[in-house]
């Protein structure tokens, strides 16, 4: 679960598992989701293995900070209208009662003209 050897998510942002590429840096990677339930629906990760926000700590706060700034910027890139009329969703899913299937930190963005496959 913890494992960055067997890490889907680690896999894609390394490069070694396709997939629609949104944004990268030294730090962080976005890339649509497969399933999306919206229609701008991506997912923003650091390429570090850290598995979920439960595991985050002080040392965490800039990254989870550059995510959190970098959000609204691919958001609209991405075609999602600008706010307040148009906006967007971000969701961190975290442990199995937090509804978090993919153990490696990743914050949703979810957006464009309603309604929505959930939510
Ligand atoms: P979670 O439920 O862990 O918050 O969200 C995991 C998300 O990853 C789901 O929305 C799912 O559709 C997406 N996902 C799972 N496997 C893959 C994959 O191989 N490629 C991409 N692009 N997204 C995936
Ligand atoms: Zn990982």
């Amino acid at each position: 679960m913890s494992d960055s050897e067997n890490c889907l998510f680690c896999k894609i942002a390394a490069g070694a598992i396709p997939s629609r590429k949104v944004y990268e840096d030294d730090e962080l990677f976005a890339f649509h989701d497969i399933h999306p339930a919206a229609p701008v629906h991506f997912l923003l990760i650091p390429k570090a293995h850290i598995p979920s926000l439960a595991q985050a700590g002080p040392e965490q706060a800039g990254l989870l900070g550059r995510m959190m700034v970098l959000a609204p910027r691919l958001a609209i890139e991405q075609g999602c209208n600008p706010y307040p009329e148009g906006g967007f969703r971000t969701l961190i899913n975290t442990g199995a009662e937090g509804g978090q299937e993919v153990h490696h930190l990743h914050a949703h963005v979810m957006g464009g003209p309603r309604p929505w496959l959930k939510g």
